[in-house]
């Protein structure tokens, strides 16, 4: 089986690329909201996560896309808080509940990611990322000189700066992004985060520019590339016409891509009537057949709403 990238990765790159995180992390700008705190210090931004890595789970998860789960399982490493929190939160019993996260300390989560190997997961699935690459970067360190050599899933709401993902480029083999909002006013409305849609464009561009469209091994299980998520919202709140444009007219036709139907009012989309609908199958069969005459050719076909986001 061909190994994934991180056994490929010099320590001493590794350890350069921590230092650099860990700079970043002292006046933090690892992520769009670039609040410019001291993490090292204990002072806490938007995503309210210092210098350790809050876990709220891990395990073997079969609710992901096919080539993800296999016949073993996704290895998910769920991260607690999040550095773009939408109201509707899909994830909001994990990401917004501190009482079911753990800080742990790097070689801790090296060990996560070892015993998530050993029993057996096709890959080490981090779940929002984001905002803990440092410790992610020095977790990994641990793991790999501990023999971990499955492929690693950048589980991702795309809300990345480009050079923090520059960190990951020849470490990460599979980017999982979601494509949230296109346009500004409900990444605003919805996330207080006017600029994610050119954040995140740019963001899978760049994924894209690392790792290229998916590649599979001869069981269909992934290895290598880009795969993306799109949640279809109620009113068209995501632009989901415009997103598959953009992924036309950017990203190799073959790119994997996740029209998913499964939304449901969470966190605190009781508080917007417009966020308490549901999106039908209809409006998702749409959408499927603008991909297909668009020129993407490689969607996922399951029926929407098959799978969860979570367990
Ligand atoms: S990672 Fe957290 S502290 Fe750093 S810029 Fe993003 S939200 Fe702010």
């Amino acid at each position: 089986m061909q190994p994934g990238y991180i056994q490929a990765v010099e320590q001493n790159v590794l350890s350069r690329r921590i230092d650099k995180a860990g700079k970043w992390a002292s006046n933090c700008c690892l992520c769009p909201r670039n609040c410019r705190v001291n993490r090292m210090e204990g002072e806490l931004g938007f995503c309210r996560t210092g210098a350790l890595a809050p876990v709220a789970s891990y395990n073997l998860h079969f609710g992901e896309e096919d080539p993800l789960v296999g016949e073993r399982g996704s290895g998910t490493v769920f991260f607690g808080h999040c550095n773009l929190g939408c109201v509707f939160c899909q994830n909001y019993d994990i990401s917004d509940n501190q009482s079911r996260h753990q800080e742990v300390y790097p070689n801790q989560l090296g060990f996560i990611f070892m015993e998530l190997q050993k029993k057996g997961a096709h890959n080490i699935n981090l779940v929002t990322p984001s905002h803990v690459v440092l410790s992610i970067l020095q977790g990994l360190k641990e793991a790999a000189g501990q023999g971990l050599n499955i492929p690693l899933v950048y589980n991702t709401s795309s809300y990345d700066e480009v050079h923090t993902l520059k960190l990951l480029d020849g470490i990460v083999d599979i980017y999982l992004a979601d494509s949230k909002f296109f346009h500004p006013e409900p990444a605003k409305k919805y996330a207080d985060a006017q600029d994610y849609p050119e954040k995140a464009r740019m963001a899978i561009m760049e994924m894209h520019r690392q790792v290229g469209p998916l590649k599979t091994d001869e069981k269909g299980i992934a290895r290598k590339g880009l795969m993306i998520r799109h949640l279809v919202m109620p009113d068209n709140l995501a632009g989901s016409k415009e997103w598959l444009e953009f992924f036309a007219d950017n990203l190799s036709r073959d790119t994997f891509i996740n029209i998913m139907g499964q939304y449901r009012p969470a966190g605190y989309a009781h508080m917007y009537p417009e966020l308490t609908g549901r999106v039908s199958g209809d409006r998702v069969m749409e959408l499927k057949q603008k991909a297909r005459d668009l020129g993407l050719v490689n969607l996922d076909e399951r029926e929407s709403g098959f799978f969860k986001l979570i367990y």
